[in-house]
């Protein structure tokens, strides 16, 4: 009897359509309507989704800020978390009724060089939620069963959300950043990313020293573990930094190239500035001579692979990490947009379907 391949039937009967948050017009707000749901393909499997989080790459992707467009009509959303109801041929990975993670790594070839040596995200073949392929923001999405992460039965599906973009991405950058303990760590921007960074640096045995641009969010940072806070906008975060003998490490996560300027700035000699947040405005400025004397090092870093994204949730399970969101519902998705643009949102917004 053969037990790799367990094909089911859907637990529910299927829907003729469900609500979605549709991007039809980079210059547009998005529409909440009525999508029909495709077809499954060999490998992939539909998940009733339950919660899906508000990434500001989501808002990246609405207004098509990027070089690399996405192409409307497309549903956003890399934060989906839901049950599977329905599997196609070919998938072994999740069976129906798992609850399950949907990232910004949708798919990937799983051959190429990238993919066999641990770095997946780095996939050319690659396939992006929300951005490439539809996402997360629906009742309902289709997503590749190998690509998928199962979350664990202890994990709130609320706090799974935001963990698997904003979660995974930081925890990664906190690796590549390379700290241990006793290390300095300058976090840029304290949003959706930035919350989750203060506290995996901690982990990683990081002194924290946490830069935004609104009080409450430097109290927020102050209470998940940060030594230090810098409101850049009533202080110099270079000179404050420098003053307390330079970061290790800096992790620019605030959407302004400015903040990644200042970064920079704030390092120590043979220090590591780590690329994470991806603005409209594509261009930093940094000094040729200082680099090379100083022993700098500066990395991009994008999202994480699914064992980065296990481990985070594995964490997370074990009460390491708190995550701070609150609840919305999807018809509010522009109203959402609008709040995070702002600044208003303590950390993460995440639709409740
Ligand atoms: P967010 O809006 O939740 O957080 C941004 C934070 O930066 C806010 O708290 C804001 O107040 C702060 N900020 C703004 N200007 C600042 C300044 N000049 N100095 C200091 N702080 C400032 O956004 P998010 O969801 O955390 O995403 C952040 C960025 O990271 C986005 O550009 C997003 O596209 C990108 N991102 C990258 C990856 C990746 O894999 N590299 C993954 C996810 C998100
Ligand atoms: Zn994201
Ligand atoms: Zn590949």
């Amino acid at each position: 009897m053969s037990t790799a391949v367990v094909q089911s039937e859907p637990i529910q009967a299927p829907v003729a359509t469900y609500k979605a948050a549709v991007v039809h017009d980079f210059h547009a707000p998005l529409t909440v309507e009525q999508v029909a749901p495709p077809a499954l393909e060999p490998g992939q499997v539909r998940v009733k989704v339950e919660a899906s989080g508000l990434c500001h790459t989501d808002i990246h992707a609405a207004h098509g800020d990027w070089p690399i467009k996405p192409s409307p009509p497309f549903i956003p959303g890399h934060e989906g978390v839901g049950t599977v109801v329905e599997t196609a041929d070919g998938v072994t990975e999740v069976a129906v009724g798992e609850r399950v993670a949907m990232p910004w790594l949708g798919y990937a070839c799983g051959v190429c060089d990238h993919c066999v040596s641990g770095w997946e995200t780095l996939c050319l073949e690659q396939k992006n939620m929300g951005y490439s392929i539809d996402g997360g923001f629906g009742e309902y999405a289709v997503a590749y069963g190998r690509y998928v992460v199962k979350v664990p039965d202890l994990i709130d599906p609320f706090d799974a959300a935001p963990l698997t973009c904003a979660g995974v991405t930081t925890y990664k950058a906190v690796k590549v950043a390379g700290t241990r303990s006793s290390n300095v760590v300058a976090v840029f921007g304290v949003g959706g990313l930035g919350h989750l960074a203060i506290q995996y640096a901690a982990i990683a045995g990081g002194r924290v020293i946490a830069v935004d641009i609104h009080d409450e969010k430097l109290e927020l940072a102050r209470e998940l573990g940060a030594e230090f806070t810098i409101n850049a906008a009533k202080q110099d975060p270079v000179e404050a930094i420098q003053r307390l003998g330079g970061a290790n490490q800096a992790i620019a996560l605030a959407v302004s190239p400015r903040a990644f300027e200042q970064a920079y700035g704030s390092l120590r000699r043979g220090g590591t500035l780590v690329f994470v947040a991806l603005p409209a405005d594509n261009e930093v400025k940094l000094p040729i001579f200082e680099t090379v004397l100083n022993g700098i090092n500066v990395v991009g870093s994008i999202v994480g692979t699914r064992a980065d994204l296990r481990e985070v949730f594995a964490l997370h399970a074990a009460g390491r990490t708190h995550v701070i969101r609150e609840t919305r519902a999807l018809d509010e998705v522009n109203e959402a947009i609008a709040d995070v643009e702002a600044g208003r949102v303590a950390a993460r917004i995440v639709f409740e379907l």
